[in-house]
């Protein structure tokens, strides 16, 4: 079976990518240049066999019939491909934009190619918290919805708030094609929390890594440890594993997964770095305004329900493995 993901250059698609492959489908990775896509390969070339692994160029996913040629013959779709930064001057050029028509442009592709069964939406906590609602009375679960609009996201001047407001309207333009008549796939979507784990997408400068791993090693030569802007995270491995099983299994179909594994404060992101005798002296001490303050309840058994055996890799595994492959990284540019 063939397996389109969207992004495949990013954060989040490398790892989706690299399950993939490992439960043995074959995958088209979208990136936006052959370059991004040789560099990739070259990097995992060990993770692939002779033929699994194929590229397709989608400069804009917003572009209207970006993914019409990619989409052929594709049995499963997984959308990952979406902005994920703080750095908006215009938000809807930079981020509602991208977000939602990048959504519709893949299912509406989807939609029109017989061959595809199944889609999965990277979707987020981001479009089920309300930053109304953050203290420690509520419990977040799949069935909650942030209720930012495009309206209320194209004349906010917080980037996190506009980031979020993408991140919801983009999966709720999801469902409404999932549900229209003329849809013949199922869609799931796996909203994660910040994601940690080891960042295996090509990486030229650790100044524009991914905002979830960069902010875990924002703790490394950091005057004073920042406080984190969200304090719930999960591995991009488990996530990873979640867009797998949420797109190949009938447990998995139509489901909405809040993927969320622990909760952590940014002082113990810096007592596990500072266990790394590498960065021991870069990391500072425990600051008052890292630690962590009361906030709201998460709630993800649907996932432990639904998926027998399930097991979420620690906040301790997680950060480590984290750091390793940062200080990797690090050493090698
Ligand atoms: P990255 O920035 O690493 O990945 C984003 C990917 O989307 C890249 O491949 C990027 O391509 C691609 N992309 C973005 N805009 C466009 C566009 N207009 N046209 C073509 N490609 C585009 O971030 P993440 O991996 O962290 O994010 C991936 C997904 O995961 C997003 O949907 C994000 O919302 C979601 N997510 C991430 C979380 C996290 O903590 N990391 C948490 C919750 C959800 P290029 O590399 O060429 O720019």
């Amino acid at each position: 079976q063939l397996v389109l993901v969207s992004g495949a250059s990013g954060f989040v698609g490398t790892a989706v990518t690299l399950a993939y492959l490992e439960a043995g489908y074959r995958v088209r990775g979208t990136v936006r240049s052959q370059d991004k896509a040789d560099a990739w390969a070259k990097k995992h070339a060990n993770a692939f066999k002779d033929g699994q692994l194929e590229w397709a160029i989608v400069k804009d996913i917003a572009a209207p019939g970006a993914f019409d040629e990619a989409i052929k013959g594709v049995d499963i779709v997984a959308h990952t491909a979406s902005p994920f930064h703080f750095d908006v001057k215009d938000n809807e050029k930079d981020m509602l934009i991208p977000a939602l028509e990048g959504t519709r442009q893949c299912l509406r592709a989807a939609q029109k190619e017989p061959s595809v069964k199944r889609v999965v939406l990277t979707t987020s906590f981001a479009a089920v918290m309300d930053f109304d609602r953050l203290g420690p009375d509520t419990t977040f679960s799949h069935k909650d919805w942030n209720p930012a609009t495009y309206e209320t996201a194209k004349k906010s001047d917080n980037p996190s708030y506009v980031y979020c407001a993408s991140k919801k309207i983009a999966e709720e333009e999801a469902w409404r094609i999932a549900k229209e008549p003329e849809t013949k796939w199922s869609l799931s979507t796996v909203a994660p929390p910040m994601v940690f784990g080891p960042p295996l997408q090509v990486i030229n400068s650790l100044d524009s890594i991914n905002t979830s791993s960069g902010a875990v090693w924002a703790v490394v030569d950091s005057k004073e440890v920042p406080p984190a802007s969200f304090p719930v995270g999960t591995d991009s491995r488990d996530i990873a594993k979640l867009h797998v099983l949420a797109s190949t299994t009938d447990e998995g179909k139509d489901q909405r997964f809040l993927a969320i594994a622990f909760h952590y404060d940014n002082n113990q992101v810096a007592e596990i770095a500072r266990s790394f005798p590498e960065l021991k002296d870069r990391v500072p001490g425990p600051s008052d305004g890292a630690a962590a303050q009361p906030h709201f309840k998460t709630d993800s058994s649907l996932v432990e329900k639904t998926f027998a055996g399930w097991k979420w890799t620690s906040f301790e595994q997680s950060t480590k493995d984290t750091l390793a492959e940062i200080l990797k990284v690090e050493k090698q540019l």
